[in-house]
């Protein structure tokens, strides 16, 4: 089973839209690993078949046994706890009220930070997951997302997965393109997004992941183009398509339709990039 992964280090590149145009093309199953703000389903609009519960971290509870002796609020460094009572919001979970407490008040309950969706889509089946406001550990739902996709990928007898990334360059990118075959790394000729790219081309190279590039509305700035193109073939970096800006790109998205659905001539250059793609990871 083979898995590639979109990333684009930042937002607003078009990488979703191309996901989803790559996913039209494809036989794979998609994965939304942007679990911070997913919006792959958006246009892939799936038919829901499980939504299942992402216990992230746990948070502590004061039950009736507190002596009321203060120790817990005295020990908590995120100032969690307030007269006897646990603020859930601000609890990490890291369990030391639990340690120092003397008369086994406090229990460690896991609490639900998430989830996992996997439906049909009219590309194939697909998962993504979502954080809820304020949680951490999107690292670890990111996983979870992809050991989903996997089975997924099994029990249908797929042999590839694709990931939309989410946006930067942190943990949880890290999470989304580790141990993948190849790194599509979207992104357009602005500083802003060449700095970027090199960020997360930097990232793939220490994780030793096959990093690839599309540039996306390459005319609003040939000149800065033609720079990521140089950039790219002195660092031996491929690019294996450059895009037009296009006003149809926006049309789509709210329409809910990928470009490939919707514009004969971006999906032809689109299919030309997918092409590469697949002799790629053959
Ligand atoms: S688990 Fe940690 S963060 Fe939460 S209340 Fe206890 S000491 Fe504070
Ligand atoms: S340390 Fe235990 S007994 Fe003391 S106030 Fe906290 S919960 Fe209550």
């Amino acid at each position: 089973m083979k898995q590639i992964a979109i990333a684009s280090g930042k937002g607003g590149t078009g990488k979703t839209s191309l996901t989803a145009s790559f996913a039209s093309l494809s036989d794979a199953i998609l994965a939304d690993c942007d679990v911070d703000a997913p919006n792959l389903h958006l246009i892939l609009k799936p038919q829901i078949k499980e939504k299942i519960i992402y216990e992230g971290m746990e948070v502590a509870k004061i039950n009736e046994k507190c002596i009321k002796c203060g120790k817990c609020e005295e020990a908590c460094r995120f100032e969690a706890i307030e007269n006897f009572e646990v603020i859930e919001e601000k609890c990490e979970g890291c369990g030391v009220c639990w340690l120092v407490c003397p008369a086994n008040a406090i229990e460690m309950e896991k609490r639900v930070s998430g989830y996992i969706y996997t439906g049909n889509t009219r590309f194939g089946y697909f998962v993504y997951g979502l954080l809820m406001p304020g949680e951490e550990a999107s690292g670890k739902l990111i996983s979870q997302v992809r050991k989903k996709a996997e089975e997924m990928a099994k029990k249908n007898d797929k042999a590839l997965i694709m990931i939309d990334a989410p946006p930067g360059i942190g943990c949880p990118v890290i999470a989304s393109i580790g141990n993948t075959d190849l790194v599509v790394i979207v992104t357009e000729p602005t500083m802003a997004a060449i700095h970027d790219m090199k960020r997360v081309l930097g990232v793939a190279e220490h994780f030793r992941i096959r990093a690839v590039v599309v540039i996306n509305k390459y005319n609003i700035n040939e000149e800065m183009a033609r720079k990521i193109e140089e950039f790219c073939s002195k660092e031996g970096i491929k690019v294996i398509g450059k895009i037009p800006f296009n006003k149809k790109f926006v049309e789509a998205m709210i329409k809910g339709k990928s470009i490939v659905e919707y514009d004969k001539e971006i999906a032809d250059i689109i299919k030309e990039i997918w092409e590469k793609i697949e002799e790629m990871i053959k």
